[in-house]
């Protein structure tokens, strides 16, 4: 049995990532000397808002990101999954690394009980050793929000618009916090929607 991790109070936690995911607070994971996200292989999305990192990670190492708009870069990874800018144990660049390591927490992928298989081991690890707890009474029907909202968007991913429905499992878990309140609303209301129509309804609302 794996050992746990204190992962922080269910509904703290979906507040401060609600804040992280809209760029008014860095991540605070208590990584605790896991580099999971560092070395597991993972292409990092460059944002032309990442004015820091653009200047210090070597042009030669960028790429133009697929199907998204100019300026927007991709950062590779080594051989052994290990990100370019991670050397001797710890990122080169950390005060300028990009919003998308600021933003990454692995407790999402916890929080929405999602397949961690495309994570890596050592992500899918860690995942394993969170721990939430539920001291608030909302807790448990935010947590059944969140898997309800995830479990929707795997099963209608056709439904969505392209590119919605986030292929990578930590992307797809962000979106199930994003719309989680939908299915709040959805546990404390009689009405049942079509697939359809909740969809169109969650498209216009979380464009
Ligand atoms: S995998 Fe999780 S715990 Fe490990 S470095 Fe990334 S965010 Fe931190
Ligand atoms: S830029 Fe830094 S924080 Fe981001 S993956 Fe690379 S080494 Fe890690």
């Amino acid at each position: 049995m794996s050992k746990r991790i204190e992962a922080g109070e269910f509904s703290e936690w979906i507040s401060d990532f609600t804040l992280t995911m809209k760029g008014q607070s860095d991540g605070n994971v208590p990584c605790n000397g896991c580099v999971g996200c560092c070395t597991s292989s993972k292409f990092i999305l460059i944002r032309p808002s990442d004015a820091g990192a653009l200047e210090v990670i070597p042009e030669q190492l960028l790429f133009s990101a697929p199907s998204l708009p100019p300026h927007h870069y991709l950062l590779g990874y080594y051989k052994k999954g290990h990100c370019p800018m991670f050397k001797n144990g710890s990122c080169t660049i950390y005060q300028y690394r990009p919003e998308t390591c600021r933003q990454y927490d692995c407790r999402v992928l916890k929080a929405s009980d999602a397949d961690t298989r495309d994570e890596g081991p050592t992500i899918s690890k860690k995942v394993a050793e969170w721990e939430f707890s539920y001291d608030k009474p909302e807790s448990k029907k935010l947590q059944k929000a969140v898997n309800d909202a995830a479990k929707f968007l795997n099963e209608n991913k056709k439904l969505f618009p392209d590119g919605y429905v986030p292929i990578s499992s930590s992307s797809l878990a962000a979106v199930a916090i994003r719309i989680h309140p939908e299915f709040v609303s959805t546990q404390n209301s009689n009405r049942v929607n079509t697939p359809l129509k909740l969809v169109k309804k969650i498209v216009a609302k979380y464009p």
